[in-house]
């Protein structure tokens, strides 16, 4: 399987090269010391890219003053433009930076006023060696598609192969792909059938994992986890990408975590398994506990995903604060599984969360709004909640919540019931009583 080679500045996608561990920032660009800070300081704990949101052309300029300031400060971590909306915006932003990541569901929805912005773009990524991602989410599908193949992987992986065409078409191969989803059944169904798609065809472009709107926390980790390392293990995916609902920071020795394992760098501390039927019955002698929240995913989130099992037990040891913990029939234990069973979509019992990792767009402060919210409703089981940073993007990428509380701005929020908005403009320090109140009206 020959994967195409692409170059973002000094980085190396694809191509037999290691896994590429990259973010994002959540600053706004147009505020460009904080933006800087925050790409100093995402440098220096590992990330290979660095991807800033670009919402309008006035921010082109910022994001150029920003990657000014990195080189004189002698970093030179590529950046990628993250564009929704403007194919402006992309080729002016693309006239410097090494990357600039599109949202093909957002382009012109006319399919051929899209080619033709997509040709310009080309013509100035071919003129200045910018690399382009085509980063299709599975909450944004666009009608055309959906009423084709329904809002299912195989849409997912058919809307971004017409893109794919048109870089051939277009002679480009400097393209790296993604087809992002917060469920993890649909984002390894949507990658596996875009990598055997690709290999039918003859031509592999690179692939960027990321499991969207993943969360915080223990979840969000084992949520990402168990996506991403189903493929890796697979041999599919080349760069990845671990969002979180917190400082970007963190997200990096989560994905380093999956590169070095699939660049079998570091092995599991799972030190034996027994399989009784569809049961594993799985032995750690881990020497941390984020170490072992990890192995766990990993070792079992595919196997649970794709039913080669059906329950998994842990027992063991980790180690905290110097001291031995055992797992045998803990609490810990039992939190552990049901992290994983619900992570692979076997069981839920919790709410399920949906909530971005928040970027430029975002007006409030979404990572303790999203624990908060969280407090608030773990008692709803099964129910989908997302809390998403802005009103652009938030409600399309929700995908398929029940309920969503979406920031607009200016310290208003909007709810959503499934995909209508119910409620407008709430000050956002009455948004979560709001939210519960619909909801428990809504239980009655
Ligand atoms: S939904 Fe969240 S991550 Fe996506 S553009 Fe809006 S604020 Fe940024």
């Amino acid at each position: 399987m020959n994967i195409l080679t692409v170059h973002a500045g000094n980085v190396t996608i694809g191509g037999g090269s290691p896994i590429v561990v990259q973010t994002m920032c959540n600053t706004h660009t147009s505020d460009v010391e904080a933006s800087v800070a925050q790409c100093v300081r995402l440098y220096e704990a590992g990330a290979q890219l660095i991807r800033l949101t670009v919402p309008s052309l006035a921010q082109v300029e910022s994001l150029r003053e920003i990657r000014r300031i990195l080189r004189d400060k002698g970093i030179f971590t590529p950046l990628v433009a993250d564009v929704h909306f403007s194919s402006e915006i992309a080729i002016a932003a693309a006239e410097f930076v090494e990357k600039v990541r599109i949202n093909p569901g957002n382009f012109h929805k006319d399919h051929e006023k899209a080619r033709e912005q997509f040709a310009r773009l080309v013509e100035v990524c071919k003129a200045n060696g910018t690399a382009i991602r085509i980063g299709l989410n599975h909450g944004s599908l666009g009608d055309r598609i959906t009423n084709l193949y329904g809002n299912t992987p195989l849409a997912m992986k058919e809307a971004v192969m017409e893109w794919l065409d048109m870089c051939v078409e277009n002679d480009f191969y400097n393209v790296v792909v993604s087809l992002k989803a917060s469920n993890t059944f649909v984002m390894v169904e949507a990658y596996r059938l875009l990598s055997k798609e690709m290999e039918n065809k003859g031509v592999i472009f690179p692939l960027h994992l990321g499991v969207t709107e993943a969360g915080n926390g223990d979840g969000g980790r084992i949520k990402s986890a168990v996506g991403i390392s189903s493929l890796l293990s697979e041999g599919i995916g080349n760069t990845i990408r671990v969002s979180l609902t917190e400082s970007p920071e963190n997200e990096i020795p989560v994905a380093q975590y999956l590169a070095d394992r699939y660049d079998h760098k570091l092995n599991s501390s799972m030190v034996s398994l027994i399989l009784e039927g569809k049961k594993a019955i799985a032995t750690y002698i881990a020497p941390s506990r984020e170490k072992l929240l990890m192995d766990f995913a990993c070792d079992f989130g595919k196997r649970l995903l794709d039913k080669e099992i059906d329950e998994v037990e842990i027992r063991g040891t980790y180690q905290e604060n110097g001291e031995e913990v055992v797992l045998d029939g803990s609490e810990y234990a039992e939190y552990l599984v049901d992290e994983l069973m619900q992570a692979a979509r076997r069981r839920f019992y919790r709410p399920e969360y949906i909530a971005c990792p928040g970027c430029g767009r975002t007006m409030y402060n979404l990572e303790s709004t999203f624990n908060e919210v969280k407090r608030r409703t773990a008692h709803l089981k099964g129910m989908v909640i997302a809390v998403m940073g802005c009103i652009v993007n938030g409600p399309g990428e929700m995908a398929d919540a029940d309920w969503g509380y979406v920031g607009e701005g200016n310290h208003k929020v909007s709810i959503y019931k499934g995909k209508t908005p119910v409620l407008r403009h709430v000050p956002e320090d009455e948004a979560i009583d709001k939210l519960l109140e619909l909801i428990e009206k809504a239980e009655d």
